[in-house]
């Protein structure tokens, strides 16, 4: 059954969405070779904590850490390590709080110093691909139409589409109805309508589509060991049309990256 969000709950969402935003913001300005994603993953712990917010991910479903870092050919859900990171390697950082009873999702994937063209294409094309996920988000289209734009783009660039992990709504629980592949056809489930809140997630691979997990229990590779993409935000249907509750401005400004 998806909740559906009234204004002053969607504004009490964006308090708890832009928490994790600044968060990623703060490890934005750490992520550099040598560094190891456990360092990372302190500093988002303290900066959840220190905007009176509790971190998301941190004993959910058992889930040992604050962030979830997957580096390179990991697609999702890498547990923080130990193991320093390199020059030219990519990680996506995944990262929840609680604020205000809500939860915020949102996720990046960073460039470790000098990263390989094909790597930063991967990278923007998957960006893209949020993007136009977020602008089929509105009243009159359903549910299957965020997906259908995501694979469309996707794939336009020879990139293998998730179909194993998906988007969610979001809101006092981090995973709602409805599911939101990041693949489909048109046209097919929920019609959207205002008070939707839901996390869009693409998570797109260089080549194949396949996926598996490790025996941690937690982390899922690339069948074919090359390396994946994922970006989220967490947006609200309001009058219509998808906003965002979070922010990558945050980002930016820490990597000097100009809108
Ligand atoms: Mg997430
Ligand atoms: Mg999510």
């Amino acid at each position: 059954m998806i909740i559906y969000k009234t204004p002053e709950e969607i504004e009490l969402m964006r308090e708890a969405a832009l928490v994790v935003s600044k968060t990623l913001g703060e490890v934005a300005k750490e992520v550099k070779p040598g560094v190891t994603p456990l360092q990372l993953d302190k500093i988002a712990e303290t900066c959840i904590r220190d905007q009176g917010a509790i971190p998301g991910f941190l004993g959910l479903y058992d889930f040992p850490n604050t962030l979830c870092t997957s580096v390179n050919e990991q697609v999702v859900h890498g547990i923080p390590t130990n193991t320093p990171l390199e020059e030219g390697d990519i990680i996506s950082v995944d990262c929840g709080a609680i604020l205000n009873e809500f939860y915020g999702d949102h996720a990046y994937t960073f460039e470790v110093g000098e990263v390989d063209p094909e790597i930063r294409k991967l990278l923007e094309v998957t960006k893209e691909c949020l993007e136009l996920g977020i602008s089929e988000t509105k009243v009159g289209n359903r549910i299957s139409d965020i997906g259908f734009a995501i694979q469309q783009h996707a794939e336009k660039h020879g990139y293998g589409v998730v179909r194993e992990l998906v988007g969610h709504g979001i809101g006092k629980t981090m995973h709602e109805d409805p599911q939101v592949p990041n693949y489909g056809r048109r046209g097919r489930g929920k019609k959207i309508k205002n008070g939707l809140t839901i996390a869009i997630e693409p998570m797109i691979n260089m080549g194949t589509e396949r996926v598996n997990q490790l025996s941690d229990n937690w982390t899922i590779v690339t069948a074919d060991g090359k390396p994946s993409a994922h970006f989220e935000h967490d947006v609200a249907v309001v009058d219509g049309h998808a906003i965002k509750l979070s922010t990558f401005d945050y980002i930016y400004e820490a990597l000097g990256i100009k809108k």
